[in-house]
């Protein structure tokens, strides 16, 4: 690791003259997706990873005071962490990340985000976004990887190992999920034991929405504090995932809404939870679209499970939020009680 005296950024490659090189990581979005994998690639490659703070109300009215009022909640929460950064790093990692499997695509609020944080009418700095899409092919991808550590290095083996590391390191985050942990558990390696009450609820919907305690007024401790085991969809394996969205009547084009769709039939096709509570974001057109399949799938095969969406935006107060949840919750306890006896 490199720790010595500054960098700076020179003919595509940040040199050291002074100090060691801050890469600012916005704690939103698809953080919470691959953060394991590019805490170690960065880290591998020399540079300190600076994380912007759990979001807070000033992050969040940062964010949207900067972004256009149209976007969604979660672009302007990414807004507001990129802003609380800015001032602490030498380069901002903001990737434009297409796709991630072939056959179908991420939001095209991804595709666009390094456009939408260089167009803020604010001094950043050096803003690196490599381009990730899968769709163009391995070799395309290998060389997006290439191209993000050669601001680092032109070492191609430091570079090959780095990745390597970093998708061990993902990995490990995944099979923790997938053994049942919690996201943000499974994030920190901070865990609790689990609620052992005989209610179960499946919460979906975007994990930058349901694990960032304040955008979602603490949803997942709200539930646990009624002894209420909560599971998501990060926990279902991508095996099972494929192979209930292959036999939907509609194809999905979209990655991570495959997930929400997959998760909710794996639960109701194994009777897995008592009630499902899908959070949207206010302004998601993925969200509205899935919201509908899921509704009509459900009446369609005759599934009685109680699914509440919960719409949420920069003016959601958990007044709302907990009026509906003890409602949610008292309605699927007494037919739980109901249909044991
Ligand atoms: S999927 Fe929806 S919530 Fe997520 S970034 Fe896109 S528009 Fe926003």
């Amino acid at each position: 690791m490199f720790i010595c005296v500054n960098w700076s950024y020179n003919l595509g490659v940040f040199t050291k003259v002074g100090g060691q090189m801050k890469i600012g990581v916005p704690r939103a979005l698809l953080y919470y997706k691959y953060f394991p994998l590019w805490d170690a690639f960065f880290s591998e490659l020399g540079a300190e990873v600076v994380l912007s703070p759990q979001t807070n109300k000033r992050i969040l009215n940062l964010g949207t005071e900067a972004a256009e009022n149209e976007v969604c909640l979660p672009v302007k929460v990414f807004y507001g962490h990129v802003l609380s950064l800015k001032d602490k790093v030498n380069a901002l990692f903001v990737p434009r990340i297409v796709s991630v499997e072939g056959g179908a695509y991420t939001c095209p609020k991804f595709l666009g985000l390094p456009d939408m944080i260089r167009a803020l009418d604010v001094d950043l700095p050096q803003i690196i976004s490599p381009t990730f899409d899968l769709k163009l092919g391995l070799w395309e991808f290998y060389r997006s990887v290439y191209e993000l550590g050669g601001f680092f290095t032109k070492n191609v083996f430091k570079i090959i190992m780095a990745f390597q590391k970093g998708l061990n390191k993902l990995n490990s985050f995944e099979n923790l999920l997938h053994d049942g942990h919690l996201l943000n558990e499974a994030l920190t390696g901070r865990f609790s034991p689990a609620p052992r009450g005989p209610l179960r609820i499946g919460v979906v919907g975007h994990p930058y929405n349901i694990f960032d305690s304040y955008v979602s007024m603490n949803l997942i401790e709200r539930l646990q504090k009624k002894d209420i085991r909560v599971l998501t969809a990060e926990m279902v394996s991508p095996e099972i995932i494929n192979e209930i969205v292959s036999n939907l009547q509609k194809k999905l084009f979209w990655t991570y809404e495959k997930d929400v769709v997959g998760a909710v039939f794996h639960w109701l096709d194994t009777r897995a939870v008592d009630g499902i509570i899908y959070v949207l974001s206010f302004a998601c057109g993925p969200d509205s679209l899935i919201q509908i399949l899921i509704e009509h799938e459900a009446k369609e095969k005759g599934f009685s499970v109680p699914i509440m969406p919960i719409v949420i935006d920069e003016h959601s107060g958990e007044a709302g939020l907990v009026t509906r949840l003890e409602a949610f919750t008292d309605m699927i306890s007494r037919k739980a009680v109901k249909e044991k006896s």
